[in-house]
């Protein structure tokens, strides 16, 4: 054998050493979760993938903390909120600038809805709010009364400062918030290291990267016709990655009079629930986009709904009324139950 090649094979098997102990120093990742109840007024599930569980618990905490933050500047029902603060004096200085793109959020969801979405419509959601705590419908003036202060060109955003100019008017931000937030944590998870982690903000969820095995995340989709949390009611399901899946329906949070179920998401054009679908569940990159257009498709006619899916980019499936599923072309259901 030639000195050449003799040095060749030395140089190569040392590389084959060196990869093998590198690859033996890596530690296997392993799956951690992690649940919170104190933030959105919801439960939140945070898993990842990680190689130890320091390493998730850094991302966890960062995690945590940005929900609380976040938290703290939506809750319109928090007095030290900056929604608050908003919502009682009708102008806020030097607004946080997530209040800021939020409003803008709102807006622009507004006119795409053709006003399905409103997130002026405070005064309405908050009657309704108040009927869904006592069981009792909230009475047609004070509905009528209350849509007269939901007009959303008034209010203005000047540099950083929020101005109302109806007293009466406020902002309510529960369709969009988590979804933002949602986004938010997971930059923060990312920031961290994180490659692999799913956060579920109460349904509202954000899938990062590929489980270990190459698989994608595995997201369910709840049946609104079945009650309760376990797999059975689960109606189908979608892979996911690098995606938010969002899904507003009428089964979490409603009540009911005469048999009649009354839920959270309100037509500011009736001023009642909106009653076309059970569930309207959205696929989009950024879970704010995905949030604000399941609410604003609950409320949409399926022809606009699906038109305003397309231009977007979005993946839809619609649970009707009568339990019929509408999807939109590019919807693809992972297993059916
Ligand atoms: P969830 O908060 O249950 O995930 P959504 O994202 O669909 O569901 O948001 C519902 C919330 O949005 C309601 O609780 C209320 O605060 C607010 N909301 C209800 N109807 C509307 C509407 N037409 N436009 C804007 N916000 C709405
Ligand atoms: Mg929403």
């Amino acid at each position: 054998m030639s000195k050449t090649l003799k040095g060749l094979l030395a140089a190569a098997c040392a590389a084959v050493v060196l990869i093998t102990m590198l690859s033996g120093c890596q530690m296997p990742l392993k799956r951690y979760s992690i649940s919170y109840t104190d933030t959105f007024d919801t439960v939140t599930v945070f898993s990842a993938y990680c190689s130890s569980y320091d390493e998730f618990s850094e991302a966890a905490n960062a995690v945590h903390a940005e929900l609380l933050r976040l938290h703290s500047v939506f809750d319109i029902y928090s007095e030290t909120s900056s929604v608050y603060r908003l919502n009682s004096e009708s102008k806020l200085e030097s607004a946080d600038k997530e209040l800021i793109e939020l409003i803008w959020l709102g807006k622009e969801y507004y006119n795409l809805s053709g006003g399905k979405l409103n997130i002026a419509a405070g005064s309405l959601l908050r009657l309704w709010h108040q009927a869904r705590a006592e069981d009792v419908l909230p009475n047609a003036d004070a509905l009528i009364k209350a849509a007269e202060h939901i007009d959303i060109s008034k209010v203005a955003i000047s540099d950083d400062d929020i101005i109302i100019s109806d007293p009466n008017l406020t902002l309510d931000f529960g369709a969009l918030a988590k979804g933002y937030a949602a986004d938010k944590a997971a930059e923060k998870a990312i920031e961290c290291g994180l490659t692999s982690f799913l956060l579920d903000l109460g349904g509202n969820i954000k899938a990062v990267g590929k489980k270990p095995d190459g698989e994608c995340w595995t997201v369910g989709i709840k049946n609104p016709y079945v009650e309760g949390e376990a797999d059975s009611q689960i109606l189908t399901a979608v892979k996911a990655t690098d995606v938010s899946v969002v899904t507003s329906g009428d089964y979490e949070r409603f009540f009911e009079v005469d048999g009649k179920r009354y839920s959270h998401i309100i037509d500011p054009d009736t001023f009642y629930p909106a009653q076309l679908y059970r569930s309207v569940t959205v696929i989009a990159a950024e879970s704010k986009i995905a949030d604000a257009l399941s609410t604003s498709l609950f409320c949409m006619s399926l022809e606009d709904g699906k038109a305003l899916a397309k231009s977007l980019d979005a993946q839809v499936m619609w649970v009707m009324a009568d339990g019929i599923c509408e999807k939109t072309e590019g919807f693809i259901e992972y297993e059916k139950k």
